[in-house]
């Protein structure tokens, strides 16, 4: 583990920071090692992955570690399915794409969400119909005490874009496992995907990643061209009591497990912030709901126009948006 002082960290809303300390995790070895040395200095400790779901302050205090455990290999097979274990630090959607081009189901609707396998756990990603939760059958995290444990999926408490490692920061995810299956899981119900395959049966994995991806690029900004962290808020989730309201008001509501879903990027459209530009940052035309850095440097004017937008919301709806990436100071 090679300590770098002032390391610049990667991030897709091109904002420049730099760790105080910064080094790469090739091993979980590394983790123990960067943690002992945060602790012996008395400074903060945080992992990250690729940077696609962080706003990061121009200096960040402590050590931060960039996960790169890459490792990738088969737990146990059978006729039916299998069961695959993955580095943290392996970058997801390679491993999708490894997956469907092996005719495995199970992550194919989260084809193109940037990022590493460490951090899907971490807000549970989803997108097209399907969450991480469904999928995972385990987490290895080192733990605060520096052992290494599996994670059951109960364990985890996965929720909408939530899990119990937002609470437990200081559980370092080292690996996950997923339960993939050879045939038969098909979910294409999410309405983009059913329109887009009409009454088409026998779909390939791979045939069902091809039109995410085709799909999610022409809705959402490449980072690499216009710089962004994905939806910059959570869909608010709201009690039965008041659905008759937002049904009253025109308002779309999703009824989910977790209970009715609004859609942030309606709320955000309806205040007038559709393709609207204050500064260097504005909500992007085709999905409001992204927020894309034009020039920026710093993150306070990300959040600046993030703050300006949750007021018209709550204004306008008495709703209380809530940041989907993490703060990094
Ligand atoms: C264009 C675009 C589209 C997106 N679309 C989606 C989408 O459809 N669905 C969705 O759910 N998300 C989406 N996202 C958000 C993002 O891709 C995911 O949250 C992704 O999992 C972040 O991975 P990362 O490696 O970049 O995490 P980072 O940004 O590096 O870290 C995110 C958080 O996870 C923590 N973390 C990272 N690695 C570890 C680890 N190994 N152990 C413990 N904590 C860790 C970090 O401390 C931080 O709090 C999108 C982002 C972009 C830019």
């Amino acid at each position: 583990m090679n300590l770098i002082q002032n390391m610049p960290l990667a991030n897709t809303l091109g904002l420049a920071s730099y760790a105080q300390y910064g080094c790469l995790l090739s091993h979980s070895d590394d983790v123990v090692a960067a943690r002992a040395f945060a602790q012996a200095e008395g400074l903060p400790f945080r992992v990250i992955g690729a940077g696609s779901n962080i706003v990061p302050m121009a200096q960040v205090r402590g050590v931060v570690g960039v996960m790169a455990i890459t490792t990738r290999r088969i737990i146990d097979e059978g006729d039916t399915g299998l069961q695959l274990e993955v580095g943290a630090g392996h970058n997801w959607h390679e491993l999708v794409l490894y997956c469907v081009d092996q005719g495995w189901f199970g992550i194919e609707n989260l084809a193109l969400i940037p990022g590493s396998v460490g951090a899907a756990p971490v807000q549970n990603i989803g997108a097209y119909g399907v969450e991480l939760a469904e999928v995972i059958a385990a987490v290895q995290v080192l733990d605060g005490r520096g052992d290494l444990r599996w994670l059951s999926t109960e364990e985890c408490g996965f929720g909408y874009r939530s899990s119990r490692f937002q609470q437990c920061p200081e559980e370092i995810i080292t690996a996950i496992r997923l339960n993939l299956v050879k045939a038969g899981h098909i979910k294409i119900d999410y309405p983009d995907l059913a329109s887009y395959f009409r009454d088409q049966a026998d779909l390939t994995p791979k045939q069902i990643a091809a039109a995410v991806i085709e799909i999610r690029s022409a809705k959402l900004p490449d980072p690499s061209v216009n710089p962004n962290v994905g939806s910059f808020f959570k869909n608010p989730i709201i009690d039965n009591a008041r659905i008759a309201y937002f049904e009253d008001l025109g308002l779309s509501i999703f009824r989910t497990s977790v209970g009715a879903k609004l859609s942030a990027a309606q709320l955000i459209d309806r205040c007038g912030w559709k393709a609207k530009q204050a500064g260097q940052v504005r909500c992007w035309v085709k999905q409001p709901l992204v927020l894309v850095n034009h020039g920026a440097t710093e993150a306070a004017h990300i959040l600046e126009f993030a703050s300006d937008v949750r007021a018209s919301v709550a204004k306008a709806f008495a709703i209380e948006l809530e940041i989907e990436p993490s703060i990094l100071a």
